[in-house]
C-alpha cells in the first residue's frame, strides 16, 4: 500500500510569536526542498496567524495542538474547529499530555475527533500506552481500546482514509530519550492498531490510513523507524524545534 509520508511537528507549549517567526524562516527553507512527505508543523495556537503567513506560497502545512468539539458558545479559553479551521490543515488530538494532564477521555478524543473531520480538519490521533502498562504487558489492550473509541462512529464521505492519520506514542518514549525500538513500534501498528482500523473501517480503508510513530524521534534514528513497512512517518516533540533535526527527520521521510 502506497501512503504518503507524512511528519508533524508538535512545538507542545513553547515560542512566542517572535520565536515562532524566527524558527520558522530558518526552517522552511530546508523543508521546501523535501518532495514526497508531507510536512506539518503544529505551533501553539497564538503563533498560527503568524506562522500562517509566513507559510504562504509553501508546500508546508499547518497544524494545532488540540481544539474543543463544539463550534462556537460559553466555553471560556477554548478554540473551536471553525477558528483552528481558519488556518490549519491538521490538528492533534488526544496527545498523552492532554489525556494526563487535562483529563482527557477517548470519548472526548471521538467527539473532537468528529468534530475535526465535519470542519474538513485532518486530524492526528495519538494513542500509546503508559510505562506502567507497558511494563504490565498492557500495550495491546490500551492501544486497541484507544483506537476503537477513540475513532468509532467516523464517517469518510469521500472514501479517501489519508485525510485520518493516527500516531502510536509510547508515553515512555516521549521527551525522554528513550526510543521504542522500530520493529517493536511496527509491531503494534501492525498487530493492534492496523487491525483495529480493519474492524472500524474495513480492510481497503485501513490500509489507507497513516499511522506514525512519535516518541524521542530525532535527525539520527528517524531513518530507522520510517524503514519499518507500518511506519508512515513521525510526530515529533523536541526535536521538531531544532532546525538541524527536523530537516534531518524530514528528509529521511522523503526518501
Ligand atoms: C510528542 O510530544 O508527541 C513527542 C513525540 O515528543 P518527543 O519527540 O519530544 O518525544
Amino acid at each position: 500500500m502506497n501512503r504518503k509520508p507524512l511528519v508533524a511537528g508538535n512545538w507542545k507549549m513553547n515560542m512566542t510569536v517572535a520565536d515562532a517567526r524566527h524558527l520558522v524562516s530558518e526552517m522552511v527553507p530546508g523543508l521546501q526542498s523535501k518532495v514526497g512527505v508531507d510536512k506539518v508543523i503544529c505551533p501553539p495556537h497564538t503563533a498560527l496567524l503568524a506562522v500562517s503567513s509566513l507559510l504562504e506560497g509553501s508546500d508546508i502545512l499547518l497544524g494545532a495542538q488540540n481544539m474543543y468539539w463544539e463550534s462556537s458558545g460559553a466555553y471560556t479559553g477554548e478554540i473551536s474547529p471553525i477558528m483552528v479551521a481558519e488556518y490549519c490543515e491538521f490538528v492533534i488530538l488526544g496527545h498523552s499530555e492532554r489525556r494526563a494532564y487535562f483529563g482527557e477521555t477517548d470519548k472526548d478524543v471521538n467527539r473532537k475527533v468528529q468534530a475535526a473531520f465535519s470542519h474538513g480538519l485532518s486530524p492526528i490521533v495519538c494513542v500509546g500506552e503508559s510505562l506502567e502498562e507497558y511494563e504490565g504487558d498492557r500495550t495491546y489492550d490500551v492501544v486497541f481500546r484507544q483506537v476503537k473509541m477513540g475513532l468509532d462512529g467516523l464517517e469518510f464521505e469521500d472514501g479517501d482514509g489519508s485525510n485520518l492519520i493516527v500516531a502510536y506514542e509510547p508515553i515512555w518514549c516521549i521527551g525522554t530519550g528513550r526510543a521504542a525500538t522500530p520493529e517493536d513500534a511496527n509491531k503494534v501498528v501492525a498487530d493492534v492498531i492496523r487491525p483495529a482500523l480493519v474492524e472500524l473501517f474495513g480492510e481497503s480503508m485501513a490500509y489507507k490510513i497513516r499511522v506514525l510513530y512519535g516518541g524521542s524521534v530525532n535527525g539520527e534514528n528517524a531513518r530507522e523507524f520510517f524503514e519499518q513497512p507500518e511506519i508512515d512517518g513521525a510526530l515529533v516533540g523536541g526535536a521538531s524545534l531544532k532546525v538541524t533535526d527536523y530537516i534531518q527527520i524530514t528528509s529521511a521521510a522523503a526518501n
